[in-house]
């Protein structure tokens, strides 16, 4: 199938309360087109270089997402027009976006990846980190982010009962830091998870965004 037929196959399944993330990493400017004909505005990059470039050579209406690993010396390349970082797991990146934001007079949206999975591979906070982080006054300082919710990927399995079970823990946090933290601010009310293997689980279990590469433009070789 091609990625127009891909992108109206998902626009029909997928509930109107979940976005969709088109993971575009290694694919080029001339796939994204494709899907931007079919309607497509908001994009998913994970390597920051990568990302400028076709930033670049892109329409300006496109919502760039990050939810790659991110380097702090490379946050003031994406700071002018990130739509939203998925990827934040520490205090001293938080800091340094809200630099960049506040240099580019922008407030810059942004999710708390937290560890969900039982690889200890991937990147993330627990639930302990973050509740330190979200108490601390220096974050509450720091007045050019604004964190949307958060973020999580699965453990690379086949079984469905562990990524199901890995989904609820996500939910399960984000309930909690909403009720502690949140209780007044409507805007923090994004659960980022799902991919091409699991999004079916991840909207069962609560998702309001699916990142979904391969399943739209094929596999990445
Ligand atoms: C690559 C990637 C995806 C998309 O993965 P697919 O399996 O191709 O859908 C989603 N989230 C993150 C963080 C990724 O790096």
């Amino acid at each position: 199938m091609s990625v127009k037929e891909n992108l109206y196959r998902f626009k029909g399944i997928i509930p109107e309360n979940v976005q969709l993330v088109a993971v575009s990493k290694t694919k080029p400017v001339e796939i994204i087109l494709e899907a931007i004909d079919a309607g497509q505005q908001v994009f998913g990059e994970n390597k920051v270089q990568e990302l400028v470039l076709k930033q670049q050579e892109l329409p300006d209406f496109i919502q760039w997402h990050f939810i790659g690993h991110l380097q702090r010396n490379k946050v003031k390349l994406i700071a002018p027009f990130i739509s939203l970082i998925h990827s934040v797991d520490s205090f001293r990146l938080l800091k340094e976006i809200n630099k960049e934001a506040l240099k580019n007079r922008r407030i810059i949206p942004l999710l708390l990846q937290f560890h969900i999975a039982s690889e200890d591979t991937k990147f993330g906070l627990d639930y302990e980190e973050a509740c330190d982080i979200l108490r601390s006054a220096d974050t509450q300082n720091l007045k050019n982010i604004r964190i949307s919710g958060v973020m999580g990927m699965a453990t690379f399995t086949q079984d469905h009962n562990t990524i199901r079970k890995e989904f609820k823990k996500l939910k399960g946090i984000f309930e909690r830091l909403k009720c502690d933290f949140f209780s007044e601010d409507h805007r923090f009310k994004e659960i980022s998870m799902g991919m091409s293997d699991d999004y079916r689980i991840a909207i069962e279990e609560g998702s309001t965004m699916i990142r979904v590469g391969s399943g739209i433009f094929g596999p990445r070789g």
